[in-house]
């Protein structure tokens, strides 16, 4: 049955801030699912804590609201449980990039085939607005009484840097932009991760809607452009195509040079994708045979009210 957008909304009550950009990124997220036709009972959201953490009681298909930086050890746990499942885990700047640093990059050399979605507004928003990791260096908010101390981290940097194999930005208010690049994401056969630029009106006064369209600039330049433009308007090519060092060295270059841009031109769109590197599940099927045919969420885990799910195998073949 082919299923429609509202099939995938919840009814549950929405008490985030009017204007807020996380509302464009569930939209994009159940308008991806929708146009792939991926039926619920085959789709998880796994969520952080903080504003966005409510995304996975939005939207219609399995949901699981973690802990606060262990999105990833969940949904990655989910994924290699039940391959045929659709995973996507969500959290903000400060879940995924603070707190949950080390998992970020562990999951990178990983590369577990789902997606990781950062709504990424340089402020915890649940907790009134401090600085967070993407929030730069002497930016004061309002929500601050003094200019930030810390650099900001790149978490498009951090994710090429750390082995993800499809690394993307988009946009909170260009949401059918951001839906394709969530549907490319779903499509790749690795780990995607997604950095959202996501407008917190409430507590950030330096990156808003205004800000991020170039507002500003008509005075300093006397031209408007939004400071956003797509990679793909200037035939940016994030793929690598061969298995060859000198390609890949190209594309990981390529990608980390444009994560570096800030400030008058921001661009969105897919920084690097790799699909020739060996698959995550592919290297755990040679170490467990019949993995595909009897992954661990289709093991009958009792008998006679016994467990017998021996999962020994699947915890030894995940030692670092
Ligand atoms: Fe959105 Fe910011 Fe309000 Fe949180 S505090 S709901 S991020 S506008």
């Amino acid at each position: 049955m082919e299923l429609k957008l509202s099939d995938y909304k919840t009814d549950v009550h929405n008490d985030w801030c009017p204007g807020c950009g996380d509302f464009g990124i569930v939209n994009a997220i159940q308008m991806a699912l929708a146009e792939m036709n991926i039926k619920r009972d085959k789709a998880a959201i796994f969520s952080g804590i903080g504003c966005s953490g409510k995304t996975s009681h939005f939207i219609n298909v399995y949901g699981v609201h973690t802990l606060h930086g262990r999105v990833l050890t969940f949904a990655q746990g989910a994924k290699i449980a039940n391959p045929e499942m659709t995973i996507v885990a969500v959290g903000g700047d400060g879940d995924g990039l603070g707190i949950g640093a080390g998992h970020f990059v562990a999951a990178g050399r990983r590369d577990v085939d789902m997606t990781y979605i950062i709504f990424d507004n340089g402020v915890y928003g649940l907790t009134k607005g401090q600085a967070s990791p993407t929030l730069r260096l002497g930016e004061k908010t309002k929500s601050l009484p003094k200019p930030n101390t810390n650099y900001n981290v790149n978490p498009i940097g951090l994710a090429v840097a750390s082995g993800f194999t499809f690394v993307a930005r988009g946009y909170s208010y260009d949401v059918r932009h951001l839906k394709d690049l969530i549907k490319a994401a779903i499509q790749h056969k690795g780990l995607a991760f997604l950095d959202v630029l996501q407008p917190c009106p409430t507590y950030n006064d330096i990156n808003t809607r205004d800000w991020f369209a170039g507002i500003d600039l008509v005075k300093e330049a006397q031209e408007r452009h939004s400071r956003i433009y797509k990679l793909e308007d200037y035939k940016y090519d994030p793929v690598v195509h061969y298995n060859e060092e000198a390609e890949l060295n190209e594309k990981l270059s390529q990608a980390l040079i444009k994560s570096l841009e800030w400030g008058n031109k921001i661009p969105i769109g897919i920084f690097y994708k790799n699909e020739i590197i060996s698959r995550y599940g592919e290297r755990l099927a040679d170490k467990i045979p019949n993995y595909f045919e009897n992954p661990p969420a289709q093991q009958k885990i009792s008998k006679h009210g016994k467990p017998i799910t021996n999962v020994s195998k699947l915890l030894d073949s995940l030692e670092v």
